[in-house]
């Protein structure tokens, strides 16, 4: 019989790992602090949604289990934008063909627990943990329980109870901050029985200092995120009475606005929630782990945060079939090695709302959209924009970031003469240059 692993969090990163490690032959327990939410009353439809792409697929496909949630899938070709007077404009994704998926986070909770259910991992609800003994590898439960195993990973999301265990262990650095943002979700409710929005689309209506998007649900409803500060005007606080609700959102979103007749009671009803970023290391300690959120949560910004966490696994486990599972060597190497990843996508996520909000209507930005775009077209397997690094492709986080701060010397170089004759032999020349360290 093989090892006894417990994973503590039954939500994305946890069900996933349990899957595989199922398949691997372990012993394997999920336990989740929430109840049962088959037997409880959530109205799964109506949750938020997420973008799911390609460093996530990758993992739902080596599970298994990528076929029996493909059929719940929006696609979303690219960005359509929305200004002030209601004029759309559309910013692909990247290349043809290439797209990401709005999915019911609910939905895919759910797929992914029962998936681990039917592989035979037991998950066990109404289970907090409370405590982890490191040295004797017991975890300590809400309900009075306790459970020996010969691995704990911990996948309980940002507040993680075993991360905030590992804080009170010898040479354990921790950090987290919290972003002047928050966000509260809207929905447009369906239109004569279709989307009341073109479906294929990230919807965004960037407005400087804060912004509204929307993603797309099967009930052809889209879930509305406002991104908006705390304080200051306008901001969370500034709006206080349904008028100045009304009249906010028809000054900046009057598209959206047509859409959603009741929206001074849902900003009013739905909550407000703040976005962190979480930074530990390491992420081990003797025969425990942190992966996903737990270890490294980041803002939405790049639509990564799930994604990310999916790949842990994947790099996980083919690191621990590397390594013949050999847990003492495992742990210390991929948290070593995976941290200075996590850390990028946690830069890049920070730097992309302000993209999102500020940037994408800019002009200058879309002049060097379409620059990077004539790049792209005549060297297409030495230059791939950032985004498509990050969102289309294997390629470390951290070596994105790397050459995404690359590729912007050089068109910062590029834009800043008056050169109109555009010698692409030249800029691809200069990035390869930098790129090898010259
Ligand atoms: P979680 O999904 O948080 O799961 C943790 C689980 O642990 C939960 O089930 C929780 O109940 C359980 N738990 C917690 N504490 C305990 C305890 N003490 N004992 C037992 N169980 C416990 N990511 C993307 O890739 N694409 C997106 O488009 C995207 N959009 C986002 C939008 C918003 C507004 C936000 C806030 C996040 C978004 N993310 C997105 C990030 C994504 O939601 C997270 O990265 C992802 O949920 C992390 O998965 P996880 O399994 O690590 O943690």
């Amino acid at each position: 019989m093989k090892d006894k692993i417990s994973i503590v969090g039954a939500g994305l990163v946890g069900s996933l790992l349990a899957v595989i490690l199922k398949k691997k032959g372990f012993q394997v327990q999920i336990f989740e602090k929430r109840s049962d939410p088959r037997k409880s009353n959530v109205d799964a439809g109506r949750s938020i949604n997420l973008a799911l792409s390609h460093r996530g697929i990758r993992p739902l496909k080596l599970a298994g289990v990528f076929e029996s949630i493909e059929p719940y899938l929006i696609p979303m070709n690219g960005r359509m934008m929305h200004d002030e007077s209601g004029n759309l404009t559309f910013q692909p994704y990247g290349k043809e063909g290439q797209f990401i998926n709005s999915v019911s986070r609910a939905q895919l909770n759910q797929l992914l627990v029962e998936s681990a259910e039917e592989a035979g991992v037991e998950v066990l609800f109404d289970h907090k943990c409370i405590d982890v003994d490191f040295d004797e590898n017991i975890i300590e439960f809400e309900n009075g329980s306790k459970v020996a195993s010969d691995l704990i990973i911990g996948t309980d999301g940002a507040f993680s109870a075993i991360r905030k265990k590992l804080q009170f262990t010898d040479r354990f650095n921790f950090s987290q901050h919290y972003i002047e943002h928050g966000y509260k979700e809207l929905c447009i409710e369906p239109n004569n029985n279709d989307f009341g929005l073109e479906p294929n689309y990230l919807h965004i209506w960037p407005r400087g200092n804060f912004m509204l998007i929307a993603l797309p649900n099967n009930d052809k409803t889209f879930t509305c995120t406002l991104f908006f500060p705390f304080e200051g005007s306008p901001s969370f606080e500034s709006l206080s009475s349904k008028t100045d609700v009304d009249s906010f959102f028809e000054k900046y979103f009057k598209d959206a606005k047509e859409l959603m007749p009741d929206i001074a009671e849902q900003f009013f009803s739905n909550p407000t929630s703040s976005l962190i970023t979480t930074k530990c290391e390491p992420w081990h300690k003797n025969r425990s782990i942190l992966l996903g959120d737990a270890a490294h949560a980041i803002v939405p910004f790049y639509g990564q945060g799930m994604n990310s966490g999916f790949e842990d696994v994947r790099i996980f486990i083919e690191m621990s079939e590397e390594l013949n599972w050999n847990w003492d060597e495992i742990l210390p190497k991929y948290s070593a090695e995976r941290k200075k990843d996590a850390d990028a996508i946690s830069e890049l996520a920070l730097h992309n709302f302000i993209e999102m909000r500020d940037h994408v209507g800019d002009p200058t930005f879309l002049k060097r959209k379409k620059l990077e775009a004539q790049i792209q077209e005549k060297y297409p397997k030495e230059w791939i924009p950032l985004y498509s690094m990050v969102t289309f492709s294997d390629l470390p986080y951290s070596e994105a970031l790397r050459l995404g701060k690359i590729q912007k010397r050089v068109m910062d170089e590029f834009l800043s003469t008056d050169d109109q004759n555009i010698d692409f032999q030249k800029i691809i020349d200069r990035f390869n240059t930098l790129k090898k360290g010259g």
